[in-house]
């Protein structure tokens, strides 16, 4: 059912001085687990709240507390993996990541560095239609948010909000297969769409709930091939990591600064220094952090205080069964569904909640005509008004029965218009409104000859023209349409006009 044969895109070339330039992009990208409690805590991870109310004693590393892992955050994680296609490991087991910060009470982070809970995967980056990346995915590790530092509620104090302390993230490792600045973005929105869909994380990432960190590179061309034959990273550039970009239009901006930064430094004969950036949007530049030789030691050794996470095959089958039809396989099923074209049903299943409306009004209706008036109609206000499919006046049932309305020809397109206006302001059911407003399409010819008549009678002058010159018909209509007040049915008009001409 799943058509995968794109075309894989060029990547991009960036033109130096001197010579020529592909990028080299991977992502690690972090997504808070859509879960009610931390990873090892009970605590609350609701957003925004009073700072430091959802802190459980382990959150706040309370001398012998013992973290306890939270299994629905586990089943996000395989969610997640099933969703990339990815390999689920039946063994995982955390690790301490040893630094010191005043938001990390602990003094280390728990993750799992080396035997993470999901392996490799992929994920199919539609780039234009036809026209796809796939991206491998490395691995999906769990691991605990830090808290916040706080530096300018107070001129000489820094404040330190642990809520969220322990908040289980799950970092997605992607292969360096990303080879431009819009892929990058897309690579992002993809991810976020099939998180979204599988409700594993809320993706909202004006809050930070997903972020990016963004690794890049460039090299001469034919070197990316070398090191796909090979998976032998030394044919590649060095790379700069950008950290903590939660905005698809700056990751765009930031890999677009680096790629020019780095690329003017080879090519005045310097060399690429592994390091950590920070992307300032002000400045539209990316600015030093560390360098590698002043990287943390993280100590990385295993957690002693959890055992060996280890799940079992059936718990993994049962989840399996369970999941949701996935974008890829849901736009494509409303192209052969609904008979839609590629871009419409991309449209449609941006998001789960867009798409189930669209599958609620086009039950038992023509697909086309509904996905017509979702998109242009419903989606068109929508997005004028600001608001989201959650926040429609015009409910699916609603917008269903104008459709249908429609379809018997009860209203003409030009009265559903109308009708979809007046649902819109004053609610109410389709065809009591259309009958209330005086929307009747007149579709008996006995009433539209008669309308037809009166104007030819009329209209003799007019009548000579338009015989001599077929074009002219369409006055005739226009004057039968106004006569019966916009509600005769345009095509039974035109058709008696014809006829009644003789053309
Ligand atoms: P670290 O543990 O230091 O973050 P990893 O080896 O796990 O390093 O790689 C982190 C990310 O960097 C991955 O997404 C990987 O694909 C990407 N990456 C590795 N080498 C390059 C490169 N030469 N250019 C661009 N991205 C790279
Ligand atoms: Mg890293």
């Amino acid at each position: 059912m799943l058509d995968l044969t794109y075309e894989t895109p060029k990547p991009k070339v960036i033109a130096g001085a001197k010579q020529d330039w592909e990028l080299v992009i991977g992502m690690e990208i972090h997504a808070q687990v859509a879960s009610r409690a931390k990873l090892f805590s009970g605590a609350s991870t609701e957003f925004g709240q009073e700072p430091n109310s959802n802190v459980a004693f382990v959150d706040a590393a309370m001398p012998g507390m013992l973290p306890v892992i939270n299994d629905f955050c586990v089943e996000q994680a395989v969610r997640t993996g099933l969703g990339l296609k990815a390999q689920i490991n039946l063994f995982s087991a955390f690790d301490r990541k040893n630094y010191f910060y005043p938001d990390l009470p602990q003094g280390y982070q728990i993750s799992q560095l080396y035997h993470p809970i999901v392996g490799e995967g992929e994920v199919l980056v539609e780039l234009s239609p036809g026209i796809a990346r796939l991206v491998r995915i490395e691995r999906i590790h769990l691991e605990q948010d830090a808290g916040k530092s706080i530096h300018d509620m107070d001129p000489t104090m820094s404040f330190v909000d642990l809520n969220r302390t322990g908040v289980a993230l799950m970092e997605i490792v992607s292969r360096p297969d990303i080879r431009g600045p819009e892929e990058a973005a897309a690579y992002v929105l993809k991810l976020r769409q099939i998180l979204r869909y599988l409700g594993t994380c809320d993706g909202n990432m004006q809050n930070g709930n997903l972020r990016a960190d963004v690794n890049v590179s460039v090299c001469r061309p034919g070197q990316y091939e070398k090191y796909q034959a090979s998976q032998d990273f030394s044919h590649l550039g060095t790379r700069c990591e950008i950290k903590n970009m939660n905005s698809t239009r700056f990751i765009q901006a930031a890999i677009d600064y680096e790629a020019r930064r780095q690329i003017a430094i080879l090519e005045d004969g310097g060399t690429i220094i592994q390091e950590t950036r920070l992307y300032d949007p002000d400045k539209g530049e990316t600015r030093s952090m560390r360098s590698k030789e002043e990287a943390h030691d993280y100590r990385y050794f295993p957690c002693p205080d959890l055992l060996p996470l280890e799940i079992e095959q059936t718990w993994i089958d049962d989840i399996a069964a369970a999941m949701p039809e996935l974008p890829d396989t849901k736009k494509a099923r409303f192209v052969t569904d609904y008979g839609m074209t590629d871009y419409d049903a991309g449209v449609l299943t941006a998001e789960v909640e867009n798409a189930a409306f669209f599958e609620t009004v086009a039950r038992g209706r023509d697909g086309k005509i509904a996905a017509n008036w979702v998109i242009n109609e419903l989606f068109g206000r929508l997005n004028k008004e600001g608001l989201g499919i959650a926040d429609t006046p015009v409910s699916a049932a609603q917008l269903g029965g104008m459709l249908d309305l429609l379809a018997s020809g009860e209203i003409s397109g030009k009265m559903a218009k109308g009708l979809f206006e007046i649902l819109w302001t004053e609610g109410g059911d389709p065809a009591e409104q259309a009958a209330k407003h005086g929307m009747k399409q007149v579709t008996d010819t006995g009433a539209i000859e008669a309308a037809v008549d009166e104007v030819i009678a009329a209209n003799p002058g007019q009548v000579e023209k338009a015989m001599a010159n077929p074009k002219l018909a369409g006055w005739f209509v226009g004057q039968v349409l106004k006569a019966t007040g916009g509600k005769a049915n345009p095509a039974t008009v035109n058709q008696l006009v014809a006829q009644k001409l003789g053309l």
